[in-house]
């Protein structure tokens, strides 16, 4: 057994005895049912090579682990110009905060809080109907990780769109700014549906190699993006992908890291791996807790951290 395989095994099992497990998130109703004793795991070296453990091929809902894959699309689709329409500095608050949009005239602080990831879907779906939109982001997915069995939850989607009244908020108040182009109806369907996508730990894990590698799918060989805006999309990982909980992040685990209110997160140790990790519990910023801890002890076990020591 190699020593990822090993530290992997034992980080399952340290992880499946704790009682302390975070709260699972109620306020999309569809997803307060999901068991919070699940716990997946999964990770890919630049071999190849994969090492997962408990519920590591249990499909999850992803929700804002998707907004990594929408900004690298819609970079793909228009490049730097998505600059001009959402920041990308920390926002230092909670992912569905509106307090910031006023002051700085419904321009979004980065593409991982809600409004900004309400942004960028509207870039991907101008000059689409929401059905296509949805249809390229969900095939992009399924071509990074190389299964074309993902799907979305339609009936996450559909709670969700019964009470995002946060998400209706903002995507209205950046409407008053002319920020949003298409009809915030519009917007919102494909932000929901791409939010409702379901993956497991294995098929998250695959669908991040890119960002691992130098903007390159290590297996195929094939050059998803260039690797400066591999780089790029790792630093904004880092630092706004944990919402105001993003300096904990890199304090403790010290990766570019992207998590979900479905208690997923997408992490990538550059050259060396990309790893995903599911426990639906959160803490107060909203990450999964023990996702956290487990990253946490990867980290420290194996040397992975981007700021080096353990
Ligand atoms: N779909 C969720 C929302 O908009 C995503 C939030 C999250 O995962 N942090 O509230």
């Amino acid at each position: 057994m190699s020593k990822l395989d090993q530290v992997v095994k034992d980080i399952v099992a340290e992880m499946q005895e704790r009682s302390d497990r975070g709260e699972v998130a109620t306020y999309i109703p569809e997803l307060a049912g999901v068991d919070p004793k699940a716990f997946g795991l999964a990770v890919i070296d630049a071999d190849g090579q994969l090492a997962c453990g408990g519920d590591c091929d249990t499909s999850f809902s992803i929700q804002s682990i998707s907004k990594v894959f929408t900004l690298t699309f819609a970079l793909g689709m228009i490049g730097d110009r998505l600059w001009r329409r959402v920041g990308r500095e920390p926002s230092g608050s909670p992912f569905n905060s509106i307090v910031q949009l006023e002051r700085e005239r419904g321009i979004p602080r980065n593409p991982f809080i809600n409004a900004g990831a309400i942004v960028v879907t509207d870039l991907i779906l101008s000059g689409h109907q929401p059905r296509e939109a949805l249809g390229e982001i969900l095939r992009f997915l399924q071509f990074l990780a190389d299964d074309s069995s993902i799907t979305i939850d339609a009936a996450v989607a559909a709670s969700e769109n019964r009470t995002g009244f946060r998400n209706r908020a903002l995507a209205n108040y950046m409407k008053s700014f002319s920020v949003l182009e298409n009809p915030v109806d519009f917007t919102l369907g494909v932000y929901f549906h791409h939010c409702a996508i379901a993956m497991s730990c294995r098929q998250l894990a695959m669908a991040g190699r890119f960002l691992a590698h130098h903007g390159r799918n290590p297996s195929t060989g094939l050059l998803v993006v260039q690797p400066e805006r591999a780089r790029r999309i790792n630093a904004i990982m880092l630092t706004c992908g944990h919402y105001d909980g993003s300096g904990e992040f890199a304090y403790r685990v010290g990766l570019p890291g992207k998590s979900g209110v479905g208690g997923g997160i997408l992490a990538i140790a550059p050259g060396r791996a990309s790893i995903a990790v599911w426990s639906p519990g959160l803490d107060a910023a909203g990450n999964s807790h023990l996702g956290r801890l487990a990253l946490e002890e990867l980290t420290k076990r194996m040397g992975w951290s981007i700021f080096g020591g353990n």
